[in-house]
């Protein structure tokens, strides 16, 4: 890997990665945010090629086949995974890049950029995350249950990260976020 860096953000469905990493998007442009490619279905408001490359299944088993994902991994009975070309260019540019990913991607990530930056994004509590689930109202009961099962978890396993933040204010986690990457003796 170049000079670039990878920075990994895991923590459950439900806990609020998305809003953070938008803050911390807008605080560093200079931040590259890798767009995965899903097999889920694409929720009301979302587009392809700006939150997920949305692919068929055949489509998702060609690009692991083909080596074209960096990392990937099932997740509520869909697949997800990194395209690997972008992030790869993106670090050869000594960009910084962000994945936004599950735990088993981050696990795999881990193995391979042993460098990586990894952070995980914990709740308040379980409870807590429930009700942000099922308040955004975009899964069916039956996935919701499955996403609650996960984030048991990947809380479970949330000691394997550089960096634990609990997103009980948004301000001070993204603080958090930014003292363990900018900070050089962090680094
Ligand atoms: P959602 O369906 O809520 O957008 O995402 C479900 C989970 O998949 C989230 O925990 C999200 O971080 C994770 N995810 C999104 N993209 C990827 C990816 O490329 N690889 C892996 N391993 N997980 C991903």
């Amino acid at each position: 890997m170049g000079k670039g860096k990878l920075i990994v953000l895991t923590g459950p469905s439900g806990v609020g990665k998305g809003t953070l990493l938008r803050s911390l998007l807008a605080n560093h442009p200079e931040l590259y945010l890798s767009v995965s490619a899903t097999t889920r279905s694409p929720r009301p408001g979302e587009i392809n090629g700006r939150d997920y490359f949305f692919v068929s299944r055949s489509e998702f088993e060609r690009m692991v086949a083909n080596g074209e994902l960096l990392e990937w991994a099932e997740f509520a009975g869909n697949y997800y995974g990194t395209p690997r070309a972008a992030v790869e260019a993106q670090i050869a540019a000594e960009k910084w890049v962000v994945l936004e990913i599950e735990l088993n991607g981050a696990r795999q990530v881990r193995k391979t950029f042993p460098e990586a930056k990894l952070i995980f994004v914990l709740p308040p509590s379980l409870a807590e995350l429930e009700q942000r689930i099922r308040g955004r109202n975009q899964d069916s009961e039956a996935a919701i249950t499955q996403r609650l099962l996960r984030a048991r978890e990947e809380v479970a396993a949330a000691d394997e990260f550089d960096l634990q933040v609990v997103n009980d204010n948004l301000e001070r986690a993204v603080m958090e976020i930014e003292h363990q990457l900018f900070t050089p003796a962090a680094c």
